[in-house]
């Protein structure tokens, strides 16, 4: 039964292309970076991430954001793309994929090599002064909170923060041009609960929607082909049908 199912999705992104991918936690745990919902996956459960990763713990608990929620996303500095990335970034080369807009600060889809990749939460490759924006790399922070600066200071005596968007944040222009592209592009939606907004005011843009989640959302009844999977094991099925139907019919008119 899945087995038709993802035929027919396979057969339904070739037609439809170009897609904008919507990508959330859930592409990235076959990495080994847990997501915040699943249930027993670890990290989070001692701690509400809404909370600790959020600007009033930044600005009034900065002890609280760096010793407890930055450990832990700078403990997946180290991870590496999986299957699911690298068919989202061959899909890009091969005009399947228009651009990626990822709720994700990993930065493996930029690690697969994907190009157009749209992080509306920002990521952990720097950090910025509030008062002078002088930028940093991450590293230069992560060194300041081992030696106890916390928090961070910059030479001009101000904040330094990571470039990471937190509960309270606004959302940086990134995410204007995510909603541009939604109105004109099929959406392809993997491995997102769509409970984030505004993340998840996109599908309701799209003029085709596919969603590859393992667990239900708010959507699945408006999209036109629902996969429930693993967002790796998906994809590099789907990507092996697109190839047949891309030697048949490179153009894909016919
Ligand atoms: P989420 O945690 O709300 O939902 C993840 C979804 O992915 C769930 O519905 C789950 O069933 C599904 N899922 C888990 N593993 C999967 C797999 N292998 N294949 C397919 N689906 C899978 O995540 P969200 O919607 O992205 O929103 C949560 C927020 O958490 C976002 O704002 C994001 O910035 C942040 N976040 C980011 C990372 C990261 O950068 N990797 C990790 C955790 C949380």
């Amino acid at each position: 039964m899945l087995g038709k199912i993802i035929e027919e999705t396979a057969r339904f992104i070739w037609e439809k292309r170009p897609w904008l991918v919507l990508t959330g936690a859930g592409v990235s745990t076959e990495s080994g970076i847990p997501d915040f919902r699943s249930p027993g996956s670890g990290l989070w459960e001692n701690y509400d991430p809404m909370e600790i990763l959020s600007t009033r713990i930044l600005w009034h608990k900065p002890q609280i954001f760096y010793q407890v929620g930055f450990p832990i996303l700078m403990g997946f500095k180290n991870a590496q793309p999986n299957p699911a990335h690298q068919v989202l970034a061959l899909w890009e080369q091969k005009g399947i994929v228009k651009a990626v807009v990822t709720q994700n600060i990993d930065s493996l889809h930029f690690k697969a090599g994907s190009r157009r990749v749209l992080e509306i939460h920002g990521h952990l490759r720097t950090g910025h002064c509030q008062s002078c924006r002088q930028t940093y790399p991450i590293e230069v922070i992560e060194e300041k909170v081992k030696q106890k600066d916390i928090p961070p200071h910059c030479s001009c005596g101000g904040i330094i923060r990571p470039d990471v968007v937190l509960f309270g944040d606004m959302l940086p222009p990134s995410f204007t041009e995510a909603e541009k592209l939604s109105h004109q592009f099929p959406l392809l939606v993997v491995g997102s609960s769509l409970q984030v907004s505004p993340a998840n005011f996109l599908p309701a843009h799209a003029p085709f929607l596919v969603i590859v989640n393992l667990s239900s959302t708010p959507f699945d009844a408006r999209a036109d082909y629902l996969i429930r999977g693993k967002a790796g094991e998906v994809l590099t099925r789907i990507n092996e049908i697109i190839e047949k139907l891309s030697l048949k019919d490179p153009n894909g008119d016919g």
